[in-house]
């Protein structure tokens, strides 16, 4: 089992690069964002409840997030390895997805984090906000709320899969098939 965090800021192309790496490596894709954008579409209570705090460009609460990251892995069992992407964002999720993954004596065999300069993020998601449909990407402030959500909580999650030496940053600038070539070499180091 293969199993690899795509690691960066909002706006960093890690969805964009998410639906290519599956497609090329067949592993499940685990979006937390959107776990939690089908919960608000379903109308379920829990959706309900990410809405507010994610219309603020917080983080919603760990044990969420963590309890449906817990059902997805159950769910697949026979997973040839999975991608998880914006997932884990805090180190208490880092942690539980450690122990998850341990259960099933598996664990993260790379973190690649995806690296591009604030100015740039902003512009990525205001565009990306014209079109997705969603409401976190069309307001300047909640985005810049975003990046320091993941300045003060997440980026320190990069620092625990260092201290096993699992991450690997790579340029998030480019075009989107010269940051997918430069992801795909550093798998494939690691599963050929
Ligand atoms: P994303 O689609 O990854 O940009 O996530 C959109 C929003 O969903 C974030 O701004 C958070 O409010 C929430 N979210 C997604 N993943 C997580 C997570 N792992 N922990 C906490 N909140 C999350």
């Amino acid at each position: 089992m293969f199993n690899l965090i795509l690691f960066g800021p909002p706006g960093s192309g890690k969805g964009t690069q998410s639906e290519k790496l599956i497609a090329r490596y067949g592993l499940k894709h685990l979006s937390t964002g959107d776990l939690l954008r089908s919960e608000i579409n379903r109308q379920t209570v829990l959706g309900q409840a990410a809405k507010k705090i994610m219309d603020k460009g917080q983080l919603v609460p760990d044990e969420v997030v963590i309890g449906m990251i817990s059902s997805a892995l159950d769910d697949n069992p026979h997973a040839k390895g999975f991608l998880f992407d914006g997932f884990p964002r805090t180190s208490a999720q880092a942690e539980a997805l450690d122990a998850l993954l341990q259960v099933k004596k598996a664990a993260i065999g790379v973190m690649l984090a995806l690296h591009v300069s604030e100015e740039e993020l902003v512009k990525r998601l205001l565009i990306r906000g014209e079109t997705s449909g969603r409401s976190d990407d069309t307001n300047e402030q909640v985005i810049r709320a975003r990046i320091v959500e993941y300045q003060d909580k997440t980026a320190a999650v990069a620092d625990h899969y260092r201290k096993y030496d699992k991450v690997v940053m790579v340029e998030g600038e480019g075009t989107i098939n010269q940051i997918f070539d430069a992801l795909c070499i550093e798998i494939d180091k690691r599963i050929f």
